[in-house]
Formats: C-alpha cells, sequence, structure tokens
C-alpha cells in the first residue's frame, strides 16, 4: 500500500522537491484531520512513521537513495520537517503529546514502595455504641430507632414535661421556626433524648418490652471539655408484670461489668427525672484507681455514669390511649439511660469530647 502512494522521483532540484514533500505534507494533514479516535491515532501513526512500512521510512530508504549527491542536503532539510511535521501531527491528535521527560516520569519504578489503601474502621463513638447495644442484646433486648426531628408530644409531652414544666429548661434544644400556629404538642425539634422511641414502642407494640435505643440527640449546652451540642445516647425500657427495682439493680449492675469489668461495682443514689418514679443515679467504682480514689474520680473512690428509674404511672397512662394493656396497675417498668461519649471518654481515657467530631485521623487511627 505505501508504495503505491509514494511515487518515485526523477527529478531533484529545488522546484521539484518543494512540490513533492508539499503532497506528502499535505496528505498527512488531511489524514490528522480526520483522526476521531485512539485507534485511529494509532492507524496514523503506524502509516506515517511505522519502523518498516511506514510512509517516511519510504521516502528516506528511496528518495535519498536515488538522489544525486549534490541533491542529498536539501532532501535530507526536507523530509526533517516533514517528520517534524508529522510528529507534530501526532502529538495534537493524541491530546497533549508526551515529551521524552513526561513518559520517564510515567514509567514505573519498581522499587518504590507501593501505595496503602487504608481500611475503614469503626468511629470509637459507634464502637463504645455498638458494645453498649451488644451487652443488652445479650440480655434479650431488641432495638429500637426513631426520627431526630421529634413533636413537642414525644419528646417532653408523653414522657411527663407538661407545658410550662421546669424540667423542660434542663433540656433546652433547637426548635423548627414559624410553628406558631400549631398546637404546641405537634411544633418539631430536635429531640433532647431517644426517649420519645421508647412511646413510638410502646404505641406499636403491648408488653412485654425489652428494647435499647441509641440515636443521636441535641441540647442547648455550651461546649467544654465534657459537652457537646450534639452527643449520643442508649436508652434502655423493660416493661412485664411484676418488674422491680431489683431487676433495674441487677440489670444495670450486670451491664456495667460487662462493659468494664467484673471487678466494677455499682451504688445507686435518688435523683429526679420526669419520667421515672422513684429515679436514680448510678455510680460505679473507679476503673482508673479501683475505689481507692484518684485525681478522675475526684478523690472518691466512684464515677457517676447513668440515669435510671421506674417507669412513672403517668407515662404508662399515655401508652395506654393506644395500647391498654399499659394499665399501670397491671404492669411495670424500668428506664434506664447514658451518655455513649461520656462512656467512650472513660474507657479510652479521652479528657476532650471534641476530639470525637474533629475528623483528626491521627485521633480516630489509634481506634482502628
Ligand atoms: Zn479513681
Amino acid at each position: 500500500m505505501t508504495n503505491e502512494v509514494i511515487p518515485n522521483l526523477t527529478a531533484f532540484d529545488e522546484a521539484a522537491l518543494g512540490q513533492a514533500f508539499a503532497t506528502l505534507e499535505r496528505q498527512a494533514r488531511d489524514a490528522a484531520s480526520a483522526l476521531g479516535s485512539p485507534e485511529a491515532v494509532e492507524a496514523f501513526r503506524l502509516h506515517w512513521l511505522g519502523r518498516k512500512q511506514g510512509l517516511l521510512n519510504e521516502v528516506s530508504s528511496r528518495w535519498l537513495k536515488a538522489a544525486p549527491p549534490e541533491a542529498k542536503k536539501a532532501l535530507g532539510q526536507r523530509f526533517n520537517a516533514l517528520k517534524s511535521a508529522v510528529e507534530a501531527l501526532l502529538d495534537a491528535a493524541s491530546g497533549a503529546g508526551p515529551s521524552d521527560a513526561a513518559l520517564a516520569a510515567e514509567a514505573i519504578d519498581i522499587t518504590l514502595p507501593g501505595s496503602r489503601r487504608l481500611t475503614g474502621a469503626e468511629h470509637p463513638i459507634t464502637k463504645t455504641l455498638n458494645e453498649i447495644v451488644s451487652v443488652f442484646a445479650a440480655l434479650g433486648y431488641s432495638v429500637g430507632v426513631g426520627p431526630e426531628v421529634e413533636t413537642d408530644f414525644y419528646n417532653f409531652e408523653c414522657m411527663n414535661f407538661p407545658p410550662g414544666h421546669p424540667a423542660r429548661d434542663t433540656q433546652d434544644t433547637l426548635v423548627v421556626a414559624n410553628q406558631d400556629r400549631r398546637p404546641q404538642r405537634d411544633r418539631l425539634l430536635l429531640r433532647t433524648h431517644t426517649s420519645p422511641v421508647q412511646m413510638r414502642t410502646m404505641e406499636q407494640q403491648a408488653p412485654p418490652v425489652r428494647i435499647v435505643i441509641p440515636g443521636k440527640v441535641h441540647r442547648n449546652d455550651a461546649t467544654d471539655a465534657t459537652h457537646s451540642p450534639i452527643f449520643h445516647q442508649v436508652e434502655g425500657l423493660c416493661v412485664d408484670t411484676n418488674i422491680t427495682f431489683s431487676d433495674l439493680k441487677g440489670t444495670l449492675d450486670h451491664a456495667m461489668k460487662a462493659l468494664f469489668g467484673s471487678s466494677v461495682k455499682t451504688r445507686f443514689f435518688p435523683s429526679f427525672f420526669p419520667f421515672t418514679e422513684p429515679s436514680a443515679d448510678v455510680q460505679i467504682s473507679c476503673i482508673f484507681c479501683g475505689g481507692k480514689g484518684c485525681r478522675k474520680c475526684k478523690h472518691s473512690g466512684w464515677i457517676e455514669l447513668l440515669g435510671c428509674g421506674m417507669v412513672d404511672p403517668a407515662v404508662f397512662a399515655f401508652a395506654k390511649e393506644k395500647q391498654p394493656a399499659y394499665d399501670p396497675k397491671k404492669i411495670s417498668g424500668f428506664a434506664f439511660g447514658m451518655g455513649v461519649e461520656r462512656i467512650a471518654m472513660m474507657k479510652y481515657g479521652i479528657s476532650e469530647i471534641g476530639q470525637f467530631y474533629a475528623g483528626d485521623m491521627r485521633f480516630l487511627g489509634q481506634f482502628a
């Protein structure tokens, strides 16, 4: 095929050479302007620059050999100019023409260390949350979840925080704007605890109920070393006939031992929560000093860790509206709640809550 394209040169004067090379260059330009695919570009390269069958090779071997000595220099110059022109066309057609330096940079140096793809790992909050949930799952608890944007009814009213009740001040939160025309119980807010899921579960399901509710909650708390306006909770609810405070104590004592080690002791102090009566704060013996007293436990030997209590009959009264089986005269139950960040900080010796949310790989990598 190539032989047909390259005519034999019979005259080697300036005019003849000029015309012969101009014809070839025009053919190259025409062919290059029609290149539409990488395959076509490669075919163009082989057609013009191929080592054995390429047209330029043919020109060099036939014209240059046939030229009389006095014409060889002029022919050589025109040949080099044509070759440069074809190479430039090829570079333009294949995008940015790779220079020798670029090709060298692309070459693979097999002595370099490979690039390692990092495997992901659970965030310490997720890890701790899952640990807590699995302790209760082993006791037969199922997992409940619910919306983070809640109504005033589910977040406050049915949990026995009536409108205007001072306990609402302890759980201030962000409220969705422009809801003044709605009744208060329908107004939307960011939930301050996962307790709404307790009521949502009781409305759907007659007793017995045993659930844990992990999730994100929101409070109007100023950020400091141990507080964040967004944090995570795991709450639990157990409702059945004849559930007593000893069941609550036994369950939480077991859970704390499962989380922190079998030598951990628990003790219960009277407290107040609107949705439980009686209510208690739970302390565990200091996991850092074993109860002898250290800076972490403020030399008391004890660390306060969670809240709990027997479900207030007023809460059951709300559930009874949809599930008559929640009759406080026939059933009883307990509820508890713990902060996941607080437990993770204790378990891993973290002093700044903000580190959980900063996304710093040097911090997070320690838990991988
Ligand atoms: Zn201590």
